[in-house]
């Protein structure tokens, strides 16, 4: 006898319209239970979910700007400098962990000259409260020198000069180019990794898989800030443990089985 499918089919899925409001209700989807998800997740971190199609990444990035029409980081910071900072600060640790430490240091060093000044010990002394900090300090210390003796004491723009920096690799040169000179860049954290993954957006293996597959899929009309709506999305919305696929904007369009589909 043949087996039945697991997989019940959806027949005559709601419009577009309908789809939305429903999310915006927070009844578009129900999440599987724990296991199930465990194991669907397993499977998209594996670069083995079924793609989106260029419409529904199109739609995504749509509503996305709809509710959000300016994203941009969450980590605090007042010029170009300071922004490289904190991200090269935000490297295995929070953006709130971050903003906690920098008033202080910022206070006293804003700009590189006087971030070099400031020296080493003193700086692991004021962001001792962030993961790394000893190393951190260090890069910090000595990136600053860097930017007075060999850039005029200003953050290059090519993403050669920035990852030559200590403490700055692709992820942290991408998020700069992004945020401080808009460029269309993504920077693939474990946020996007997992939302590009779970959704079907741009399956992929590695980070790498994912950013080139990012950048081949978003619409150019997107590209400026979908750094941002993919990472607040998968901060807030499309947790790694729990994903709140019930308040989900995209949840019609996300292609992941951990999720009950509309
Ligand atoms: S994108 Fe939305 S529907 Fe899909 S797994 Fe994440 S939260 Fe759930």
């Amino acid at each position: 006898m043949a087996k039945k499918s697991a997989r019940k089919k959806v027949s005559g899925k709601p419009s577009v319209r309908a789809a939305l409001t429903k999310a915006k209700k927070g009844s578009a989807a129900k999440v599987k239970p724990a296991p199930k998800r465990q194991k669907a997740d397993l499977k998209a971190a594996h670069g083995a979910s079924k793609p989106m199609t260029a419409a529904q990444i199109k739609e995504a990035f749509r509503r996305w700007e709809a509710a959000s029409p300016e994203p941009t980081t969450e980590l605090h910071y007042s010029n170009v400098f300071t922004l490289l900072v904190a991200v090269v600060l935000s490297a295995q640790a929070t953006d709130a962990g971050v903003n906690k430490a920098t008033p202080a240091l910022f206070a006293l060093a804003d700009t590189p000259a006087k971030m070099a000044a400031l020296g080493e010990d003193r700086i692991r002394e004021l962001i001792k409260t962030i993961g790394l900090f000893r190393t951190k300090a260090k890069n910090v210390a000595m990136l600053a020198h860097i930017l007075v003796s060999e850039h005029g004491g200003e953050v290059p723009r090519t993403r050669e000069a920035l990852e030559a920096l200590p403490g700055v690799g692709r992820k942290t040169a991408n998020v700069v180019l992004n945020t401080a000179f808009g460029e269309h860049t993504i920077a693939v954290d474990t946020h996007i990794f997992r939302v590009g993954n779970r959704t079907g957006m741009a399956p992929g293996k590695t980070v790498n898989d994912v950013e080139m597959k990012l950048e081949e899929v978003i619409p150019p009309e997107y590209k400026r800030h979908a750094h941002h709506w993919l990472i607040l999305h998968g901060r807030y919305t499309c947790i790694a443990r729990k994903p709140l696929c019930e308040r989900c904007v995209i949840a019609d369009l996300c292609q992941w089985p951990g999720k009950t589909i509309l």
